[in-house]
């Protein structure tokens, strides 16, 4: 199966439903007639999912949650499931994103039941890993995103694979302006792949989309996506401009 190109924005903890439709509806008129493969998504806060499906709509740009609970109901407070993300339109959901894991606690353990969950419906799993600055100075960068591909993959079915897509954004590169030279991203997306073949097989392998997050502008984009293993980015601060999330769009091969 052929990879696919992905130009996803997390927005994080921004916009309101207002700001939402407004944001979406100035992409859509900024991308209008690009003739590009690449697979736009936009990832508001949970309160703006439903209003970007609605403005999205027959637009091309596919909408994506922050976060889901693997859990499909229960006393699970604060907490949303695949199933009401997918009952709303909702398409994409990212996983295990490194704010999730710093600031809230979550596992590799967590990451790998969420992916479970959400591979037994129908969003399309963005699975973020990524090492921290003091284990890329201590030369542990191979070892810990090693763990992290085999942690976050475990028990994955071999016939979900082709759906999966993953992020690799190394965290010190993550809202620091610092971003990891194309090569040494490329590097490090090839190590991924690498282990999802060991896990999977080759052919498998070739297939996920490997997205690079961390400080993406539209000024490094082009270079980036030109990499061979690199196939989209996942952008955080330059997606909640139309401006210069719609150059990250046109960048992609
Ligand atoms: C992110 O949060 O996934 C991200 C990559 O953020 P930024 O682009 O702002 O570094």
């Amino acid at each position: 199966m052929a990879r696919r190109t992905i130009v996803a924005g997390n927005w994080k903890l921004n916009k309101t439903t207002d700001e939402t439709r407004q944001l979406v509806r100035e992409l859509r008129n900024k991308l209008a007639g690009l003739d590009s493969a690449a697979l736009v998504v936009v990832c508001p806060p949970m309160t703006s999912l439903e209003t970007a499906v609605d403005a999205a709509s027959e637009t091309g740009i596919a909408v994506g949650a922050q976060n889901v609970h693997w859990e499909s109901s229960g006393a699970f407070t604060g907490e949303v499931s695949r199933e009401m993300l997918e009952a709303i339109g909702v398409e994409y959901v990212l996983i295990g994103h490194s704010e999730r894991r710093t600031l809230f606690g979550e596992t590799d353990g967590d990451v790998n039941l969420k992916l479970l969950s959400v591979l037994r419906g129908a969003l399309t799993p963005i699975v973020c890993l990524g090492e921290v600055l003091e284990q890329r100075e201590a030369g542990e960068t191979e070892a810990v995103v090693r763990g992290q591909v085999r942690a976050a993959l475990a028990d994955v079915a071999p016939d979900h694979v082709p759906r999966l897509v993953v992020a690799y954004e190394p965290v010190w590169a993550i809202g620091t302006g610092k971003t990891a030279t194309s090569e040494m991203a490329n590097d490090v997306h090839r190590l991924i792949r690498g282990t999802i073949a060991d896990m999977f097989g080759g052919a498998a392998a070739d297939g996920v989309s490997i997205l690079y997050g961390g400080s993406v502008k539209p000024e490094n984009a082009d270079s980036l996506m030109a990499e061979s293993d690199i196939d989209g980015v996942l952008v955080g601060g330059a997606s909640l401009e139309a401006e210069s999330f719609a150059a990250i769009v046109r960048a992609a091969p």
